[in-house]
């Protein structure tokens, strides 16, 4: 089963929906892969604008 990338907030999910804004514009062309596992206390997280825990692509064409 392929992995797919949210357009909107980049969420990487193997579903046809995005499990955190619940889009269906899913990619499978992204590329970097950053695993949130503190949205509060992580400086990624807040560089990324990410505010829930999860794995996010770093790029989605
Ligand atoms: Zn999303």
């Amino acid at each position: 089963m392929s992995e797919k990338a949210c357009q909107e907030c980049r969420m990487v999910s193997s579903g046809s929906v995005c499990p955190n804004c619940k889009a269906t514009s899913l990619s499978d062309d992204f590329s970097g892969l950053v695993i949130i596992f503190d949205s509060e206390g992580s400086a990624m997280a807040r560089a990324m604008k990410v505010n829930e825990k999860g794995r996010y692509a770093i790029r989605v064409r």
